[in-house]
């Protein structure tokens, strides 16, 4: 089927969300007697019966100890494992599979980054650029790191329209920046940061420059080579795959320089009572066993990703954002968050006065599942002097009579709370 749009709005995409809709048992939920519109995909996505069937074969078919093992199941898991890691380093272009480290998720990676390089490389006086939009995993780990170390954080302001103020980026960035970390998309505003152009500078002044994923790779081609980032960190569970598992893309070269950031089995060479030397990368910072089933799995979601097409992904996801935002603007009583003209899928709205946590159980009632609350980003809420707000937030498999129903409830919810 192509896609049929309920609105005279043309899409130029031609991209079927339903033919991938029905490799998502869950999305034929009936919430309290309606179909579930799913849009909180920027908190988690759902997962398809490839990625579901994949754990079920592990634990089912596999089910052993990766790197150790010397019989049938433990050699097969350690196959599939490592295979996972190869896929992983494909998606994203990653020039070798020892580059990617599997992590919990980006909070984990970050804090690895925050750690085990933070710890060596930056001391008393020097400054770590953030910007005012970061989530809070992208925010504590520095926070932690230079009260240790007694280093300075400084931040790249966001402007009206949620962007980053670049003017400001350039006077903040000095001989005393040891390294800028930002998040490519941003889950409050869905701003597409300027990150080539950041990056471009960094590099001038030797500057490594980590990227926070999370919601980027999900929705986004991802090439770190083109990018030249040094650093990139992304969560599984927003891209299809299982929670648990996540990733950190870095150059071999820091890789190699880091301390390790977690002791324990895996991670080691040679053992001694009393000191130790550490496994090749990408080891040295996977300390005991891995989640397995998880990073096997987060192997079939990229898969599942990969034949979808990431850019099909981008571009039909833009126009479904497109149509939401000119539906939503003709409702004068909402206010929406951030207008930058690049952005991905996530809206951030309120309602006049009405408490995001109200409205997003009215929509509940209704089948349709956003999220309310300060998205991990209570910087970002203080700045613009609210509580919270309502997020929706779309992937591919969401459709544009989802959207059309949404604002529909919308306009029912302006009746109910006036
Ligand atoms: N960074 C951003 C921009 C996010 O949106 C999120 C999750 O919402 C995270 C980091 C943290 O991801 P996780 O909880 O999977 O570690």
């Amino acid at each position: 089927m192509v896609l049929q749009i309920s609105d005279k709005t043309q899409a130029s995409v031609q991209f079927d969300p339903y033919l991938y809709r029905k490799d998502f048992p869950i999305l034929e939920t009936i919430v309290h007697g309606k179909p579930l519109v799913y849009f909180d995909n920027a908190a988690t996505t759902q997962k398809p019966e490839a990625v579901i069937q994949t754990i079920v074969d592990y634990y089912q078919g596999m089910n052993a100890n990766v790197h150790r093992a010397i019989h049938y199941l433990g050699e097969t898991a350690t196959m599939a494992f490592e295979e996972a890691r190869q896929k992983v380093a494909r998606f994203i272009n990653a020039p070798s599979a020892r580059q990617i480290v599997f992590t919990r998720g980006t909070t984990e990676a970050i804090n690895l980054v925050a750690t085990a390089w933070g710890e060596k490389f930056i001391s008393a006086g020097d400054e770590i650029i953030l910007s005012e939009m970061e989530h809070h995993s992208n925010l504590i780990p520095w926070q932690i790191l230079a009260q240790k170390v007694g280093a300075k954080l400084r931040f790249i302001p966001f402007t009206s329209e949620g962007v980053l103020d670049f003017e400001a980026f350039e006077k903040i960035l000095s001989n005393k920046t040891r390294i800028i970390s930002l998040t490519y998309m941003s889950n409050v505003f869905g701003t597409i940061n300027p990150i080539k152009r950041i990056i471009r500078m960094a590099k001038d002044r030797g500057i490594p420059v980590l990227l926070d994923g999370a919601q980027s790779v999900p929705h986004l081609p991802t090439d770190v080579q083109a990018l030249d980032c040094d650093f990139l960190a992304f969560s599984g569970h927003k891209m299809l795959g299982p929670t648990g598992i996540g990733v950190l893309y870095a150059k071999i070269n820091h890789l190699e320089n880091m301390n390790p950031y977690q002791g324990g089995g895996e991670m080691i060479q040679s053992v001694w009572l009393e000191r130790a030397t550490w496994n090749e990368i990408p080891y040295k910072f996977e300390a005991g066993t891995p989640n397995i089933a998880g990073a096997i799995a987060l192997g079939a979601a990229v898969d599942y990703l990969s034949a979808v097409g990431m850019k099909n992904i981008t571009l039909y996801e833009q126009e479904l954002t497109t149509y939401a935002l000119k539906k939503l603007a003709e409702l004068d009583e909402l206010v929406i968050y951030g207008n930058a003209p690049e952005r991905g899928g996530v809206i951030s709205f309120n309602l006049g006065e009405v408490h995001p946590h109200d409205l997003s159980h009215f929509l509940d009632q209704q089948g349709i599942a956003v999220r309310a609350g300060h998205h991990c980003a209570q910087p970002i809420m203080r700045k613009l002097d609210i509580a919270a707000t309502t997020r929706a937030s779309f992937y591919f498999y969401n459709t544009f009579e989802e959207i059309d129903y949404f604002v529909e409830q919308l306009k029912e919810a302006i009746t109910f709370f006036n």
